[in-house]
């Protein structure tokens, strides 16, 4: 029996902890606050989500191309694209422990003013009860030194986001692939941003991995391909990670949320544990970006359409999701409990293609040889046809299930004692918890099928 449950940030914490989806980051000395690490199931989720983002974004479109730059890119970069002046938040002091807040959130505004915020924080304490600074903005970008010698000339930050070698590598796309307008290049990578306050759990983190795309295109098609891509990631979203469309819904930045150059931007919300925030971003950023590296790097970053020999600076539509937010939604989203025989189980319901195991393997017993030759035989040959297959002979039979269904596992494969007499195992499916008895030479075969779904 289905039963409607509200998940809870603890629920997700406590199962990515227990099943080895996500760990504090070194955690043996107490961790790092706005670090985490991916387990053996987190890394597997996340490489799935990767893959499909890949293929969805890159490998599914002729006029996109992807890139991989590098984390630390010349300074110069992020004073023209206006992070070095104005990738900021607004922050206060407690005066008397110098524990930081965002000043936004303590006085609970969607505004970044700071008049306004001094304002509404006049009459306010710290959360300890003690006087508060000032507002003041706070730079986010993390510095490093390159080199033998840390001074100001060998400073140099790890990229706020991964847009950044996507427009330096505009020219060399351009000259390698010969794309015609509209084009877009695509990247996956890490991100560093200093949060004043990194919290609930992987929301919101101080290193971050960003999935973005940058579609050039000619101005007079900025509708056309603004919403080409908000569908592009309700889309992906809905059919492609499968998460409830009634977990979903959008949030249009009005002017004074969007950046002065931004001509639009639309953000998609997911209903986290913690209440609906932002997932994935659609922006159009205008001209800003080419016109600005054009100017700062002396290169000419314009655009000649040959068909209507007009010259022009590109608009870019910007599409940009955080991968481990991805994560939590595709984990708030999965995750349920129902009642089976009067017991609870929880169970992760994600597509199979996000599953980190596609099937477990169980031999009834594990110290019978004849069971354990039968079922390793099917284990090598499922995971040669269906790749991540996990072998599972500890517990009860019972048990093993309600370890799999709490990991997502689609299909369990058990071998018992009339799989010696007629070759048949059975196989259970995660959601329904039918268990079907199939010949082991049809299984492969059958879960091939079942997986495409
Ligand atoms: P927010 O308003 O939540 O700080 P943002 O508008 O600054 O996000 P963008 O700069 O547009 O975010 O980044 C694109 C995407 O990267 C976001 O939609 C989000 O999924 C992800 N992201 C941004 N900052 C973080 C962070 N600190 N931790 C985890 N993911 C993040």
């Amino acid at each position: 029996m289905m039963k409607a449950t509200k998940v809870t940030m603890e629920d997700i914490v406590s199962l990515a902890k227990r099943r080895g989806f996500v760990f504090q980051s070194s955690e043996i000395y107490g961790g790092i606050s706005g670090f985490y690490d991916y387990g053996p199931l987190g890394v597997e989720l996340v490489n799935n989500l990767k893959s499909l983002w890949w293929q969805a974004s890159v490998k599914d479109h002729d006029n996109i191309f992807g890139v991989d730059g590098s984390i630390i890119q010349n300074p110069l970069l992020w004073q023209a694209s206006g992070h070095v002046a104005g990738f900021t938040d607004p922050m206060v002091e407690d005066t008397v422990n110098h524990k930081r807040y965002r000043a936004d959130q303590l006085a609970q505004t969607d505004s970044t003013d700071l008049h306004e915020i001094k304002e509404l924080l006049k009459d306010r304490k710290s959360p300890d009860g003690n006087p508060l600074s000032e507002p003041r903005y706070f730079n986010m970008m993390m510095q490093t030194w390159v080199g033998p010698v840390e001074d100001a000339s060998s400073m140099v930050y790890l990229r706020p986001e991964t847009a950044g070698s996507i427009f330096t590598n505009f020219l060399n796309v351009r000259d390698t692939m010969r794309p015609k307008i509209p084009f877009g290049i695509a990247q996956i990578g890490k991100a560093f941003r200093n949060e004043i306050s990194p919290r609930d759990f992987i929301f919101r983190v101080r290193e971050l991995e960003q999935m973005e795309l940058q579609y050039f295109i000619n101005k007079s098609d900025q509708e056309n391909a603004y919403s080409q891509w908000r569908n592009f990631a309700w889309n992906f979203l809905k059919e492609t990670v499968g998460i409830s469309e009634s977990n979903l819904s959008w949030h249009e930045h009005k002017a004074e949320e969007r950046a002065h150059y931004a001509v639009a931007a639309h953000d998609i919300y997911f209903n986290f544990p913690q209440g609906p925030k932002e997932l994935w971003g659609t922006h159009n950023r205008s001209d800003f970006d080419l016109t600005s590296h054009s100017k700062s790097s002396g290169k000419d970053l314009s655009y000649f359409d040959e068909s209507s020999g007009e010259r022009y600076t590109p608009y870019v539509i910007e599409s940009s999701v955080g991968v481990g937010r991805l994560v939590l939604a595709v984990l708030s989203d999965a995750y349920s409990t129902d009642t089976l025989g009067g017991d609870e189980r929880n169970v992760l319901r994600l597509k199979p293609s996000l599953s980190p195991y596609k099937a477990a393997v169980s031999p009834l017993l594990k110290n019978r040889p004849e069971l354990v030759a039968f079922a390793s035989k099917l284990y090598t040959e499922l995971k040669c046809g269906i790749g991540m297959v996990l072998w599972d002979d500890n517990g009860n039979i019972g048990k093993r299930y309600r370890r799999q269904d709490e990991i997502g596992t689609p299909f369990c494969v058990t071998i018992d004692f009339q799989s010696l007499d007629d070759g048949s195992v059975t196989i259970r499916n995660r959601d329904t918890t039918i268990q079907t008895r199939v010949a082991a030479d049809k299984v492969l075969e059958t879960l091939s099928l079942e997986l495409k779904k």
